[in-house]
């Protein structure tokens, strides 16, 4: 059936080690919805039921999940399109079980590729989109123009915007061409196009855009349209 084995679920949720939640178990100190449970692995549904050790209720926590996606360029950053167009939602589908909820943490332009970062931690989701948690976001933009050097030092000396200044971390120019240049941005803001109009501000406008880092997460050589679970140091320096 659906749910986890009650040991399990226990064990999770930090009340004991398995071994010990089935000695709870046997004991009849454990409770599912009101009900004292003896029988061993009976399996329960971590989002709604509600368990009871000794009387005292125990937060059942789902199991948390993270993910780095690379989005494809076309695809809406969003779990759902309105419109239908094709969304991360419908990439995630296969790895969502269900009941699970992911979060999409900030967006990504429909135009622009690149590392997007899904979980179903909601407080940790909230805090990476929080202004005030600075995390610098890398991004590779192809752009028009041949860029100068004294693009970098506006850019990090700030740019007016329409809704206010803005600036980057940091600016290198990795490519020169005719007619156009490929350049890294680092910024840790995420107001809406922010590296489009940075790039557009200083006279080159962006004709690519791909999300490389997000804090010390690295797309590395992740194709679109994949995902990868992150490993735990990654979600340790995160938080
Ligand atoms: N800045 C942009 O212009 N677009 C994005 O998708 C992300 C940052």
């Amino acid at each position: 059936g659906e749910g986890e084995r009650l040991q399990k679920v226990l064990a999770k949720a930090g009340v004991a080690s398995r071994r010990v939640a089935e000695e709870l178990i046997e004991q009849g100190r454990v409770e599912v919805n009101g009900e004292i449970v003896r029988e061993q692995g009976l399996r329960v549904d971590a989002d709604t039921a509600i368990v009871r050790v000794d009387g005292v209720r125990v937060v059942v926590r789902e199991e948390q999940v993270y993910l780095a996606l690379n989005k494809p360029k076309g695809w809406q950053s969003t779990m759902s399109d309105e419109l239908n167009r094709p969304c991360v939602g419908d990439l995630v589908a296969e790895r969502v079980m269900a009941g699970q909820r992911l979060f999409h943490v900030g967006r990504l332009d429909a135009d622009t590729e690149g590392l997007l970062l899904l979980t179903n931690d909601g407080d940790l989701a909230h805090r990476l989109m929080h202004p005030s948690f600075q995390v610098s976001k890398t991004y590779l933009a192809e752009v028009d123009g041949e860029v100068h050097r004294g693009i970098g030092k506006r850019l990090k000396a700030g740019v007016e915007l329409d809704d206010g200044p803005a600036s980057v971390d940091d600016f290198q120019v990795l490519e020169l061409g005719a007619g156009k240049s490929l350049v890294k941005v680092v910024l840790h803001e995420g107001r809406k196009h922010i590296v489009r109009r940075l790039l557009a501000a200083v006279g080159h406008p962006v004709i690519a855009l791909v999300r490389t880092n997000i804090g010390p997460v690295a797309l590395g050589d992740q194709r679109p349209g994949t995902l990868r679970v992150l490993g735990r140091d990654e979600i340790g320096k995160l938080y």
